[in-house]
């Protein structure tokens, strides 16, 4: 099999003849069009496969997010290039964001066949087929990604993948009880460090009503937590007569199917956060507390730097208000540690935010420019690798000394947990028997909590008793 970088795996079989593989890198959004286009690809008679080197097919879907996921790519289609060789009917479909991003330059490359950005993923099956059928090379990406989509077709088509229903995900060792519904595509904010605006265009919302009945058609084929998903979900905005839909309709619409236990929604930006978001949590137990809102620098000449439209002290607020609203709600965030002129006093300040706002967890990344954005053609990338490394590690620290602080209110406590299945990496300090394997749950508040029980409890809500806490992770026994 080839799996060269750790990304996750798909792959699928064509009739008794073609087999396809999947491989697909960076974000929850890319996974949920992974899956789609395994669907996509299903229904016109792909079948799964386990197995790369016996592929007919090898899709990839791209990130372009930080220079490392695209190197990445490259790197895999150099290990293709030895498959190619022995098989020179071999096809290979990269996709997504670097496919918007590179274009002609990826097409041009020895082994790739079809190239097709993300709002042409549902395109994929046809120009595969084509590709096989006429031995040329196939590009499909938009002419100008920041042109909103203005005609009913036009919009119908960027919606088209989303209506498939997905036969395969990427954790295909959890029970199907969990699924992402994609309720907007694109970005408008343009963080000047961000490729995404440039490759995933404006923001397009979806109609509710197509939500809700993906929603009610999950529900009804056993699915219990939906999370809803968006580059900037809390933008979420659709107008239909009279009314215009938020993300907070949304949350009070989906968590009154019949079915649907649990709803979470990510990402949010904090820039357009309404306060109706926090009341719906607040008042439907069914809605997780839990808010995963990026800030990215406690610094407000960084924040400016980097057009996030928002202050520290404007971002503090907004997270007390939700404290104040939610009073058990678990944050997290996102930071990006050396952005261009980052001063040792402006470090200071994202970790005296850190230290203020107390998250659950945060994803730091280390600045690296994107080809093509503000931050790459204005701003010099002035930070030592060594400062950027020393600034990462001592975030880290910040959060992980304030998780395993915080993580101790829980001790004592029980908590619901949906079962994601038995642990991939088991805890060692944790007793192990055949009948009673370690298994992984997820609580409301998005926590990852280990504890023993017999492994058909997959995909079940079952109520546990927090025995012992870490940073990361809670333990806990079956109550
Ligand atoms: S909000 Fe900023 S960081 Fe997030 S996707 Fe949009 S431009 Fe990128």
């Amino acid at each position: 099999m080839l799996d060269l970088s750790g990304g996750f795996l798909y792959t699928a079989s064509f009739m008794q003849v073609r087999k396809i593989h999947l491989k697909s890198f960076g974000c929850q959004m890319n996974k949920l069009d992974s899956s789609l286009v395994v669907s996509a690809l299903t229904e016109q008679g792909y079948s799964l496969t386990e197995k790369a080197a016996e592929a007919d097919v090898i899709v990839i879907n791209t990130c372009s997010v930080r220079e490392h996921a695209e190197e990445r790519v490259f790197s895999h289609l150099g290990h293709i290039k030895h498959l190619k060789k022995s098989r020179p009917s071999l096809l290979v479909a990269v996709i997504g964001c670097m496919a918007q991003r590179l274009g002609d330059q990826l097409l041009a490359h020895e082994v790739v066949d079809v190239v097709a950005g993300p709002a042409q993923l549902h395109e994929v099956p046809a120009l595969i087929d084509r590709a096989m059928a006429d031995h040329n090379k196939h590009l499909a990406v938009t002419g100008n990604i920041r042109q909103p989509a203005t005609s009913e077709a036009v919009l119908e088509d960027s919606h088209k993948l989303d209506d498939f229903e997905i036969v395969h995900d990427s954790d295909a060792n959890h029970i199907k009880s969990q699924a992402f519904i994609r309720v907007m595509r694109g970005c408008n904010n343009f963080c000047t460090y961000c490729i995404v605006p440039y490759v995933r265009g404006p923001e397009v919302s979806r109609p509710p009503q197509a939500i809700i009945e993906q929603a009610k058609k999950l529900a009804a084929q056993g699915i219990r937590q939906i999370t809803l998903l968006g580059q900037t979900v809390n933008s979420y905005s659709y107008r239909s007569g009279n009314k215009t839909y938020t993300l907070a309709d949304l949350l009070e619409k989906v968590s009154a199917i019949d079915g649907v236990h649990w709803v979470r929604f990510i990402t949010s930006h904090p820039g357009r956060f309404d306060a109706s978001i926090l009341h719906v949590m607040a008042d439907n137990p069914k809605v997780c507390p839990y808010l995963h809102i990026p800030a990215q620098s406690g610094s407000d000449r960084i924040l400016k730097a980097m057009n996030r439209g928002y202050t520290a002290r404007q971002y503090i607020d907004l997270m007390e208000t939700a404290r104040e609203i939610v009073p058990d709600i678990a944050i997290a965030g996102d930071f990006i540690v050396g952005f261009p002129g980052e001063t040792e006093d402006d470090f200071q300040a994202t970790e005296d935010l850190i230290r203020r706002v107390r998250y659950k967890n945060a994803f730091i990344f280390k600045y690296s420019p994107r080809p093509g954005t503000h931050s790459e053609k204005r701003l010099e990338d002035t930070i030592p690798a060594e400062v950027k490394q020393q600034r990462n590690v001592k975030l880290l620290d910040v959060i992980s000394e304030i998780a395993e602080q915080d993580n101790k209110r829980f001790l004592g406590r029980t908590l619901q947990v949906l079962v994601e299945g038995p642990s991939k990496k088991p805890h060692l300090n944790r007793a192990e028997n055949a009948d009673h394997p370690q298994l992984i749950g997820r609580s409301a508040h998005d926590y990852i909590v280990v504890f023993n029980g017999p492994e058909s409890l997959t995909g079940r809500f079952v109520n546990v008793t927090i025995t012992k806490t870490a940073p990361l992770t809670l333990f806990a026994d079956l109550t």
